[in-house]
């Protein structure tokens, strides 16, 4: 008999750095462009900056901490079937001081603990998992 091991399936395929030691933490990868400082998340696959036309982006990490602008509670699973997560849960928009606004779900006991311009830091952690055991791994952003 084969057993297959339980697998950890990131959510999106090197969106952040995996730590070293347990010292480390882990953090999104974004790009920068050396030309004009505009700043993407997630990491662009190409070296061409959309915004200068420019091949000079490169890999950055990014801050684990930033401000709330934004968020929603959403109470309803989305349509098409690739949601799988409990409802309600609540989804924002992080300003990061790298000049970059990340869309993230929020990891938080009471949504009336969110208001805009909290300060969030990020956590990495199971979404959700699969029939077969399998866990699906996300970034989120908890209030501080
Ligand atoms: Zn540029």
């Amino acid at each position: 008999m084969v057993t297959k091991g339980k697998q950890r399936i990131p959510v999106l395929a090197g969106a952040w750095t995996t730590p070293s030691s347990t010292r480390e933490k882990p953090q999104l990868i974004g790009s920068k462009c050396r030309s004009c400082g505009e700043v993407y998340f997630p990491k662009r696959n190409k070296m061409l900056c959309p915004h200068c036309q420019k091949e000079t982006l490169e890999d950055i990490k990014l801050s684990r901490r930033g401000k709330l602008d934004t968020f929603t509670v959403v109470m309803q699973k989305p349509g098409g079937g690739y949601y799988f997560g409990p409802v309600p849960y609540a989804l924002g928009v992080i300003e990061l001081p790298d000049a970059v606004y990340v869309e993230a779900p929020l990891k938080v006991e009471k949504f009336k603990d969110l208001s805009v311009g909290i300060d969030m830091e990020l956590v990495i952690e199971k979404v959700w998992e699969d029939p077969d055991g399998n866990e699906l791994i996300g970034f989120k952003f908890k209030p501080i």
